[in-house]
């Protein structure tokens, strides 16, 4: 519970209940008998838009789920003139009035929890676990920047200064904030990025990924259908090329909150920079080479289960999932038979059934590239175990988890979006030269330690950049205001997702000395 006595983090599912698998097959009978779509949403309204595109199923390409239409280039224009126009009276509500406006969208979300769950294993290959993991992530976003507006824009902060001047420092909203949200989190991202610039007083114009706009269109109805003015929040999904570079260039945008790859981030950058008026703030989370360090004290079992965890749990898609395990020589190959053996017993499956443990990647042209670095691998390293593919694969994008090893501690030049685990076995002097190697490519989001030794973590963490560090557990799954998400370096900006300071960023602040 927060300090005003809300619950702060979102209640779960229990599937091995059979009342809640039934819930749950109800929910996906309904969305499949459902023709579901995505388009423009302005003032609550879905639009014709442009480029109408079926939208399919990851693990089964032709169960076709609905269509989506792009924003074309006059929606754009008229969804941010809407939104700047909406935008003043929301920042002048203050921080308590948008609070309760952030709760009612947190309880709606939980309210629409198994819809929301079956749509995101029919169009984003979520298994169950994730699914409800994702909508209670979303949720306590909601909740958690509902405190922070309440604490941070509840109302002036009183600063000191000389005798008979008053001093305060007023925190208030940019303006129109676009958020580009990514395919990996098509519910919680989306709905992060959206919650925390209407927190700080913004309105906000969405645009999705271009794989996942139905449940983006989704859950922008439920928001809306919860009391949120619908012109604080338009959905324009479209292409990167199009929609995406319009919108950053746009001279009605005020600030851009984007999640995604490294190489998107710097092309907004340059957008960004390229375009006339006022300087925007850029506010970016990207990829990660990320690194789990064991050293010969960790606990064979603990590490084999976070390692399993980390590198496989949501098909390798989370850009902090676990791609390189660096395991001393002489523990290595016990450890590899562990590995294998578990990743043996991995269902590779339909997401939406609950026995699943890995469904599909997010489409054909992901797939492509992990094959292809699979094949560079078994040239330059070495593939030492493959997961098992059921016989129904070839409908979809499923994908067979894969461990290798590594020829040289720097073999990643960058993120590899996938189920596939990078070992290197280091020697007993090399800690410190891996560990450059590591740091010189310049990432730094997630980093595992195995270890009963504090020194050996200090040093691990003292070498290597990270935002978020994991000790003896899992490195994946930070819970808001648990575990305050977000890199340095080619990693993103910062502020971190879900932590105190999320919501600086979004805003502008107005210092007032007044001696009248
Ligand atoms: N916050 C997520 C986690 O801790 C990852 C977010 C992402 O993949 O962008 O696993």
């Amino acid at each position: 519970r927060d300090m005003y006595g809300d619950r702060l983090n979102s209640l779960g599912r229990d599937y091995s209940r059979q009342e809640d698998r039934d819930t749950h097959l109800q929910a996906l009978e309904l969305v499949d008998r459902e023709k579901l779509t995505s388009g423009p949403i302005i003032n609550g309204r879905m639009q014709a838009g442009i480029n109408a595109e079926d939208v399919t199923n990851p693990y089964w390409r032709d169960d076709i789920l609905g269509h989506v239409s792009e924003a074309s280039p006059e929606d754009i224009d008229t969804a941010i003139a809407n939104a700047g126009r909406a935008q003043i009276a929301w920042d002048r509500k203050g921080g308590h009035a948008r609070a309760h406006v952030l709760r009612a969208m947190a309880d709606c979300l939980e309210e629409d929890l198994d819809r929301l769950v079956a749509l995101l294993s029919r169009e984003a290959g979520k298994t169950l676990n994730d699914g409800v993991a994702e909508v209670r992530e979303a949720a306590d976003f909601c909740r958690y920047y509902a405190m922070l507006a309440e604490r941070d824009f509840g109302g002036p902060e009183a600063l000191t200064g000389p005798a008979g001047e008053t001093n305060k420092l007023i925190l208030h909203g940019r303006g129109v904030f676009a958020c580009i949200s990514p395919w990996n989190f098509p519910l919680a991202i989306f709905t992060g990025q959206i919650a925390a610039a209407l927190a700080a007083g913004n309105a906000v114009v969405a645009k999705p990924a271009e794989q996942t706009p139905l449940i983006a269109a989704e859950a922008v109805r439920v928001f809306h259908r919860c009391g949120l003015d619908p012109n604080l929040l338009a959905l324009l999904p479209g292409k990167g090329e199009t929609v995406g570079a319009k919108l950053v260039s746009h001279p009605g945008i005020d600030g851009v909150a984007f999640t995604g790859g490294t190489e998107t981030a710097w092309a907004i950058n340059k957008a960004i920079a390229a375009r006339p008026g006022p300087i925007l703030p850029f506010i970016a989370e990207t990829g990660g080479l990320n690194a789990m360090f064991v050293d010969t004290t960790a606990l064979r079992e603990q590490v084999i289960d976070d390692v399993l965890v980390s590198a496989f749990g949501s098909a390798g898609q989370r850009c902090s999932a676990l791609r390189i395990l660096y395991v001393p020589k002489d523990r290595a190959q016990i450890l590899i038979d562990g590995l294998k053996g578990a990743l043996d017993a991995l269902v590779v499956g339909d997401p939406a059934d609950p026995a699943t443990d890995v469904g599909p990647v997010i489409d054909a042209e992901s797939r492509k590239i992990l094959e292809d670095h699979v094949a560079r691998l078994e040239k330059e390293g070495k593939v030492l175990a493959r997961g098992n593919l059921p016989e129904e694969a070839a409908r979809g994008d499923l994908f067979a988890p894969v461990i290798a090893e590594i020829p040289t501690p720097d073999f990643l030049e960058k993120e590899v979006f996938g189920p596939i685990l990078h070992i290197y076995r280091y020697g007993p002097n090399e800690l410190k030269s891996v560990t450059e190697k590591l740091a010189g490519r310049g990432y730094g989001l997630t980093l595992g330690v195995h270890s009963r030794i504090e020194a050996f973590a200090d040093q691990v963490i003292r070498l290597v950049p990270a935002g978020n560090v994991y000790i003896n557990r899992s490195m994946t799954g930070a819970v808001v205001g648990v575990q305050p998400f977000g890199g340095e370096g080619l990693s993103g900006t910062g502020p971190k997702a879900g932590g105190p300071n999320s919501l600086i960023r979004y805003a502008a602040e107005k210092a007032i000395s007044n001696n009248i």
